[in-house]
Order: structure tokens, then sequence, then C-alpha cells
């Protein structure tokens, strides 16, 4: 039985949902779960949605003080069929600003680990992560462009699921990466992944990039594991995996070592792509129309937007900055026209060898780390750490990251990836995992 069947066939208290709101409101002034929360939600599973997908009446920002006081007048497609299908929206999700960042530090306040507040959640959809790691019942609506389902997922213990791209419409969702994005799931088991799939997923006339084609299972029982990207991971993670790989061979998993030559620039394309993309993508947040607005007419021109355009964080205005430049027509056949060869050739090298089965790492390649450790990183430095999860955003293939084990009481995540609209194979894997796995829990807000 699903949580969400689960749910429905208990009797609640009169004052269930009062009570969880409560519970969550004081967790989240440690934690910074949520950005938002619905202290009106009387009725349905408890759903959240990440702080850059609308939802009508609840203040949106992505987490920027660009949008502070933006209020849409609209909801999401996801969020829509979400509601239609009896689930209640608990509230928006902390996440980094706009989605750039892996650790969940690029937002203010910064999202800690439920298992651990000293150490990051994971980002960019760090709050999703967090808020399903506390809560006994509810699915997380969250959004990956290079990993930002995976990442926190790992990093807090619970299963995130990126789709093909295109199969859930980003209608009301507030564009990082328009060729990139995928609006996904979270939850704490496959099960409810697969509902809350089932629900959002599926064409909508609001988004044209999104498609009704029928997701396939029954992928073979093998996994693939590529040398080139085992390479980057770190031996306290190589060793958990390895013992990973002897689990699923008693599960009756073939696995297999394989090689795969041009996997190694996966990063550096996604960046160049994303960066030009979200540069145009935060060209109309001016300081007119949306959120924070900027009254004060007398001002010149560049008086006027260099304040107004000075409210997005640091790591907004670098990828301003180095997208804008990317794009120019001096440097783009350098840059941006190869990013996106090197797009076509990974697309094409990884799903000729998926045919023969579903791609598995680890999701990151480090333990869980420190906040104050990541701080101090460089950009280079953090971007460098999402090479296990960006060949798949890349390329647009469904993924999920799950819990396979704990160290020092940390949880720590691998990642199965399915060639194009294999995304039942991907949850199928999943589901497998947890007829031998238990995941563990910290927190069991608004169990039954
Ligand atoms: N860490 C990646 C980035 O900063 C991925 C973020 C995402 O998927 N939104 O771009």
């Amino acid at each position: 039985m699903s949580s969400i069947q689960e749910f429905y066939s208990r009797e609640l208290p009169t004052d269930y949902y009062e009570g969880l709101l409560a519970d969550l409101s004081k967790l989240n002034e440690e934690l910074h779960a949520f950005n938002a929360l619905n202290m009106s939600l009387r009725s349905g599973y408890p759903f959240s949605a990440k702080d850059n997908i609308c939802a009508m009446g609840l203040e949106c920002t992505a987490s920027s003080k660009v949008l502070k006081g933006y209020v849409p007048p609209f909801n999401a497609t996801a969020v829509e069929r979400m509601l239609g299908n009896g689930f209640g929206l608990l509230g928006k999700t902390n996440m980094d600003e706009f989605g750039f960042g892996t650790f969940g530090i690029n937002s203010d306040p910064i999202a800690r680990n439920p298992f651990n507040s000293d150490y990051v959640a994971g980002g960019s959809s760090s709050g999703a992560a967090i808020a399903t790691a506390l809560l006994k019942y509810h699915v997380a609506i969250a959004e990956s462009t290079g990993g930002s389902i995976s990442a926190p997922a790992a990093f807090c213990g619970v299963v995130g699921f990126t789709p093909t791209y295109g199969m859930i419409s980003r209608y009301g969702l507030i564009d990082y990466a328009n060729s990139l994005d995928k609006i996904g799931v979270m939850a704490r088991t496959a099960t409810d992944i697969r509902q809350a799939f089932d629900t959002v997923r599926g064409r909508d006339r609001y988004d044209t990039t999104c498609t009704d084609a029928q997701p396939r299972g029954g992928a073979a029982k093998r996994v693939l594991v590529i040398d080139q990207l085992m390479k980057h991971v770190d031996d306290r993670v190589r060793s958990a995996f390895d013992r990973l790989l002897g689990k699923l061979e008693n599960l009756g998993y073939a696995v297999e070592h394989v090689s795969l030559e041009g996997i190694d620039v996966a990063v550096q394309a996604y960046y160049v792509i994303s960066m030009a993309e979200c540069s145009t993508n935060l060209a109309k947040f001016t300081g007119f129309k949306y959120g924070y607005q900027l009254r004060e007419f007398s001002k010149g021109y560049n008086e006027f937007f260099t304040e107004a355009r000075d409210a997005f964080g640091q790591e907004a205005k670098r990828r301003i900055i180095l997208g804008t430049f990317v794009r120019s027509a001096s440097v783009r056949s350098r840059y941006y026209s190869r990013a996106l060869r090197i797009r076509a050739m990974l697309t094409h090298r990884l799903s000729e060898l998926m045919a023969r089965g579903l791609i598995l790492s680890p999701t990151m390649p480090i333990v869980t780390p420190k906040i104050s450790d990541v701080e101090s990183l460089g950009p280079v430095q953090a971007y460098a750490m999402d090479i296990l999860t960006v060949p798949a955003n890349l390329c647009g293939f469904p993924h999920a990251s799950f819990p396979y084990d704990y160290a020092d009481g940390m949880p720590l995540g691998a990642q199965i990836v399915g060639t194009h609209f294999d995304d039942y194979s991907v949850i199928d894997f999943v589901s497998a995992w947890e007829n031998i796995f238990d995941y563990r829990f910290k927190y069991n807000v608004g169990a039954l």
C-alpha cells in the first residue's frame, strides 16, 4: 500500500492539519525547509511545491529578493493537477536562488540537513528534500535543471525522481534554463513517486514541449557503471557503492563496468548552456513587473537598472555575466555552439549504451559536507560536484536518486538512469531496491 492510500484509509484527528502545521513551523525555524507555509490547509494528502513553481495566492520568490512580494494569480499545471486530485498544498519549499546551486546555501536563510543541521541539505531543491525527510505523509513537487532533485534527495535520504524531459508541463515554472528544466517528484517510497508522477504528467496546452508519451517499464535487469564517472568519486563513497553493487547482484542484477569517452566534459557543456539560457530568462526581472518594485523614475537609465538588479544574489549575477558572454557573437562558436554539439554527442552515446541496461552511480562524489566546508568552495569546485548528476540532466534522461546506506548517521544516495521514456523502469528499479532495504528517518511529523 502506498503512503497515500494508507493516509486515506486512516481516520484523521479533527485538529490534524493544525497540529501538523504547528510542528512544521517549529522545525522550520531550525531547518528552513519552507519559504511559505499554507496555514489554512485543512484537507487532502499534504504536498509541497518548490518555490519556483507558482501556486495561486502564495508568495513565490524562487528564494530571490528580486521576486519578494510576487504572488502568482494562477497555478502551475503540476500544482493545478495535484489540487484537482485531492492533494492539499502545504507550502512552498526553500531552494538555491532561481535553482543556482548544489548545496542549498545560495539562499537566505540557508537550508539545513534534517539528520544534522551543521550539514548541507543539498540543492537546489533543498526544502523539498528536507520536507520529505521530516513528514511521514508528503510528496514534494520539485524541479531539476542539472541535478537539483538528485543532489538534495541523496543528502537528505529520500527518493528523488526526475522524469524524461517533457513528461511534466513546465507551465508556471520560473524558468532557469528552458531546454534543461524538468519538474519532478520527491517522496519516501517509489510507489508514492509513481502515483504523484501519474497525477501530474501528460500533455498540456500551455507547454508545447510537454508530451503525452507513455512511460516505459521493464528495462533489462542489468546495471552499467561508467569508469570515467567513478574516477571522480572519493574513497568513502566508492567503497559503500561497491557494497551496493554486491547487494544488487544478489538481487539478480548483472553489473557491467563500461567505458564512455567524452562524458567528462558534460559539466562544462552543461554550465555553458544553462548559463546562456538563464541569462536571458533573468532579463525580465527589471524592477517593474514582478516582485521587487523600484518606483524611483527620476533616476537615469543606468542608475535605475543597476539598483533594480542589485537585488540578485552573487551566484545569479555571476551567471548573468558569464551567460551573456558565452552567447556573444565573437565567442559563440567557441563556447555555446560547442556545448550544444557535446550535448548531442552524449545523448547519442548514452542512449546507445542504455539499450543494454540502466546506468548506476553514486549520486554525489562526496559524503554529505558541512555547511562551513562548502561555503569556502570556489564556483568551479562547486560546479565539479555535479559531475554524476549532470549527464542525465543534460540529455533529458529519466533518473532517480535513492538512499542505499548510512555513513556516520548521514544517508548516502545512488542514482539510476534510464533512456528516454524509461521512466517506469527507473521507478521500478527503486521499488525492487526497497524490497530489501529500509530507509531511515529521524522525524515522522504528522504520523497517524
Ligand atoms: N547545481 C546545478 C546548477 O547550479 C543544478 C541546479 C539545478 O538543477 N537547478 O546549475
